[in-house]
């Protein structure tokens, strides 16, 4: 059993890897500060999660074109992560396994989603694997993070928040803040990679 100082990895984990991709990190088209710091951060868990032979999931915003979440047809976004582009890449230096199973999300014009169980099987996927702990980390803090956890909250399973993976858009500043409180208070158990049991 694990205690919240030492968490120790075994049957039932998986790893959720959400948005890390191209246009989220400095230099893309809907960059979040210091999204490139998650990068590094992550691998460090999929290394362990690999080691033990544990499944990880990456999620990806797959838009076309006209998306309506773009401005251009009145959402709130410039255009970024437009399917088979650059920039809805995963980080080039976001190291996956093999094995990794990738969660395409959002990818008709007329359907957003900031969580990754919205419209895809990802839920369906994780009980068909046993997966009952989910750890999650990526971009945005505030947005996509923050929805997947709410959802996989709400699905029943136990969230670790993988608070050194994990940066946030601030749009409003305190917005990665507050988005940190809700999941705590919704459930999410916020760690640090040091909490590993090695
Ligand atoms: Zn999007």
């Amino acid at each position: 059993m694990s205690s919240d100082s030492t968490i120790r990895l075994q049957g039932g984990d998986a790893l959720i890897a959400v948005d890390v991709q191209n246009d989220f990190l400095p230099g893309g088209s809907l960059a979040v500060p210091e999204g490139d710091a998650v990068v590094p951060a992550l691998n460090r868990y999929v290394a362990a999660f690999a080691a033990r032979a544990l499944p990880v999931f990456a999620t990806r915003d797959w838009h076309p074109a006209n998306h309506c979440s773009f401005k251009a047809q009145g959402g709130i976004w410039p255009p970024h992560c437009v399917a088979g582009t650059r920039g809805a890449e995963f980080a080039p230096g976001l190291v996956l396994p093999e094995a990794a199973v990738v969660i395409s999300k959002a990818a008709t014009p007329e359907a957003d989603s900031y969580s990754g169980f919205g419209g895809t099987d990802l839920a369906a996927r994780l009980r068909a694997g046993g997966a009952t702990r989910l750890f999650i980390g990526g971009l945005a803090t505030d947005y996509c993070v923050l929805n997947t956890v709410r959802d996989a909250l709400a699905g029943g399973f136990e969230v670790w928040l993988l608070a050194d993976a994990i940066r946030a858009v601030d749009v409003k500043a305190g917005d990665g803040a507050r988005a940190l409180g809700k999941m705590r208070q919704l459930g999410a158990r916020p760690m640090r990679y040091e909490d590993l049991a090695p």
